[in-house]
């Protein structure tokens, strides 16, 4: 069992954290919220006074922070105090140039380092099946993955620094676009006198099958399990969606990639964040498109009745 030092313990480092001191190790955390380091505390988790001695004697560091800057800085802390033989390990969501700055600060202090990234929101961090996308040298892996896998449902190693990052975004860019698909539909249908229920049964079974509609239909009814049930509470965050799409088209823009879909994706969370809807289920934009086409509110009504 290794001595892990796990750094940002909000929504998702907290049950993180907890679920590594469930696996026997032996975990010093830090958090600027001393409201997260007393739930940390109630989860075994060892609370230090700052980052630097978070990190003392630690095998491995874990970070789970807000963005790329917030890394970048902690790394610059942190890295001079680390053992020769720590392993880093970033799991926030961030842009692809902060991940490679912090593997570089890492590689400058002779440390090895991964990005990883996760998906599976607050839900899959409490029951230990987050899915990790690993950006990082084989050796660098290969010391990471039993070090996950309390945390985890699956890991893939996606290819050198930063391809963990790249991976996460390109996957949030493709759920941003088909859940907005997905839920142009469904308000189409209503304005067709389609019921929510046939549109599901038919697409949910055909081409226009995709996690969006099938696993987390953006209208009550069809998949009991799905936000639209509970009022779009979260689940996954609108603000959290719109940082995962601007990130995306950062990159985009950086690679010289074409990704109008994308850009258009990020426009509308980014209205529908203005609109005060950030702390919505990022699913709740299907309401948001009822809204802005010349509303039919009756025959919506109808339909979710049916
Ligand atoms: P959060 O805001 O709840 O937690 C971040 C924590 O970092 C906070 O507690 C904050 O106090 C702490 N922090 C900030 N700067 C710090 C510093 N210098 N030293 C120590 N602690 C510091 O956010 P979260 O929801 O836990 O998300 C964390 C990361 O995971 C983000 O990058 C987010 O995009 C990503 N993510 C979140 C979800 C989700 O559903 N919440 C899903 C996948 C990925």
């Amino acid at each position: 069992m290794a001595t892990i030092a796990f750094i940002g313990l909000g929504n998702m480092g907290n049950p993180m954290a907890a679920n590594l001191v469930k696996a026997g190790h032996s975990v010093q955390g830090f958090d600027l919220l001393p409201e997260n380091l007393r739930t940390a505390a109630e989860n075994g988790v060892m609370v230090m006074p700052d980052a630097a001695e978070a990190v003392e004697g630690a095998e491995v560091v874990i970070t789970m922070l807000p963005a790329g800057k917030h890394v970048v800085s902690v790394y610059r802390d942190v890295a001079p105090k680390a053992g020769k033989d720590a392993l880093f390990i970033d799991s926030s969501t961030i842009d692809v140039e902060s991940a490679r700055k912090a593997h570089e600060i890492a590689r400058q202090h002779g440390l090895l380092s991964i990005d990883a990234p996760v998906s599976g929101g607050v839900g899959g961090a409490a029951a230990g099946t987050l899915t990790f996308m690993a950006g990082g040298s084989n050796e660098a892996f290969a010391r990471a993955e039993p070090i996950l896998q309390p945390m985890a449902g699956r890991i893939v190693h996606c290819g050198e620094a930063g391809s963990g990052q790249a991976a996460k975004i390109c996957n949030n860019m493709i759920l941003g676009i088909s859940m907005i698909g997905v839920s142009e539909a469904f308000v189409l249908a209503e304005k067709l006198g389609l019921s929510h229920q046939a549109l599901f049964d038919v697409a949910s079974t055909s081409s226009g099958q995709c996690w969006s509609l099938n696993t987390y239909c953006p209208v009550p009814g069809p998949v009991p399990a799905s936000p639209a049930n509970r009022n779009y509470k979260p689940g996954f965050a609108a603000a959290l969606m719109l940082k995962d799409l601007k990130l995306a088209q950062e990159a985009a823009q950086a690679a010289n990639a074409a990704t109008p879909l994308g850009a258009h994706a990020a426009q509308l969370y980014h209205l529908f964040n203005v609109h005060g809807h950030g702390g919505d289920d990022f699913s709740a934009i299907v309401n948001f498109l009822r809204g802005i086409l010349p509303a039919n509110t009756e025959s919506a009504a109808k339909n979710s009745e049916k």
